[in-house]
């Protein structure tokens, strides 16, 4: 269909917009906006009219020209039937969103739209009339023009890939809501206290507060999602966190080297965060208990990184024996032959949460030393090894064992993670 014919079909049934008759041709030559093609095609119609063309158009679309050849009377026009003169009123909406989004921190964001029902149904009626060779939706136009004028008064960056920020304009409930990303933060922790990893949401409750939790909703007092968390929360003013670890470790287990996590914070208000000094804060707050170090942003797809990591660790275990056993150097030699596959069923004390399986893991490297009743091991093991387990040999479902190779009953006093390695 000509271009002329497809904005007659637009201007006929009433007052059409330069933005909403322009739209219509926004896929033809790029750099201009839909309000300079709307303006440059009605002036084309007026030319049309005034060169005595017959066109069968509401003539309030060009109450704006002056005709030299024809005597026309053109009424005042009433406002776009279709937009209902929302696209005059665009600059209104974005400082209206500006102002919105000036309440958190960011720098990339994108615009969403959500359309009310009456303007999608405009549209529809505009496209049965006029088709829609060369259009382009009302939702498209609203969110890139909005964006651009965001973009001038923030002095922010479009990101339609990984926006910190959307700004939604909900012109259904006449609304601007900020959908905030969460800041993620990679950085390296080691434990020397006993806690847990993660906050641990009281069994008997799910964390609503109980007689077992002391009303804390907790099955710990603390850990080191929380300890970390604290000063991330604080320095963001954000919601709530996520912890990201490469790897567990028990609760009773210390982590002497350092370990990988990025904390995920929900609702940012600031983003900008001096990580140095939030670095500083943790470890001054958690001496002798937590440390953490290397602190640097990270983005989602690092959480992902992080938690397949699949890397060896070693482990000091210190074990007592009973007073009776007599174990001699020989018999710690043996436990050399524990070097292979060790066959593990799910640990009895995780059986609960777990799925009976049978894990197969290496044990890379181990040594043994004994003092009085104390034996020290060192095991260079793969992920995912269960320790514990291997020392005790879980009444047989894990073999070989310290436990099954000494013939004796150990008992564990210690578990510290002292090496994790970067690669396996
Ligand atoms: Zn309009
Ligand atoms: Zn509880």
């Amino acid at each position: 269909m000509a271009i002329i014919d497809i904005a007659a079909k637009v201007l006929r049934k009433g007052y059409v917009c330069d933005s909403c008759l322009g739209r219509q041709f926004a896929q033809l030559l790029s750099g201009y906006t839909n309000e300079q093609r709307g303006r440059a095609i009605r002036q084309t119609l007026a030319e049309a009219i005034d060169a005595g063309e017959k066109l069968d158009v509401d003539l309030s679309n060009f109450h704006s020209f002056k005709f030299r050849q024809q005597k026309i009377k053109t009424p005042k026009p009433s406002k776009c039937w279709v937009c209902s003169g929302l696209f005059e009123k665009i600059d209104e909406l974005a400082s209206r969103a500006a102002k919105e989004a000036a309440k958190v921190e960011f720098n990339r964001f994108h615009v969403g739209v959500v359309l009310s029902k009456d303007l999608s149904q405009q549209e529809e009626k505009l496209w049965e009339a006029a088709g829609i060779e060369w259009t382009e939706s009302i939702k498209s136009e609203l969110s890139r023009e909005i964006g651009k004028r965001l973009a001038a008064i923030l002095k922010k960056e479009v990101d339609l890939e990984k926006p910190e920020v959307v700004v939604l304009i909900n012109l259904a409930k006449d609304r601007v809501e900020l959908d905030v990303n969460p800041l993620f933060v990679y950085g390296r922790y080691k434990k020397f206290a006993e806690m847990p990893q993660t906050r641990w949401p009281c069994r008997e409750c799910r964390g609503r507060g109980c007689e077992r939790c002391d009303f804390t909703g907790k099955m710990y007092a603390t850990s080191v999602e929380e300890r970390i968390g604290k000063t991330f929360l604080a320095a963001s003013g954000g919601d709530d966190t996520r912890f990201h670890g490469a790897g567990r470790e028990d609760i009773d287990v210390r982590c002497l080297d350092w370990r990988e996590f990025v904390i995920e914070l929900t609702k940012p208000k600031r983003r900008a965060l001096d990580l140095r000094a939030i670095e500083k804060k943790i470890n001054r707050a958690n001496e002798g208990e937590i440390s953490v170090s290397g602190l640097r942003f990270a983005d989602r797809d690092e959480v992902r990184q992080v938690k397949e990591r699949r890397v060896d660790k070693v482990y000091r275990v210190v074990f007592e024996v009973p007073k009776d056993a007599r174990i001699t150097p020989a018999d710690l030699k043996k436990l050399g032959s524990l070097k292979g596959t060790i066959k593990q069923k799910t640990p009895t004390r995780v059986l609960h949460r777990r799925a009976d399986i049978v894990r197969k893991r290496k044990v890379k490297d181990i040594s043994a030393k004994k003092v009085g009743r104390r034996v020290t091991i060192e095991v260079r093991a793969e992920s995912g090894l269960y320790i514990k387990e291997l020392v005790s040999g879980d009444s047989g479902r894990t073999s070989p064992s310290v436990a099954e190779i000494l013939k004796t009953e150990p008992r564990i006093l210690d578990v510290s993670i002292v090496k994790i390695y970067s690669k396996s």
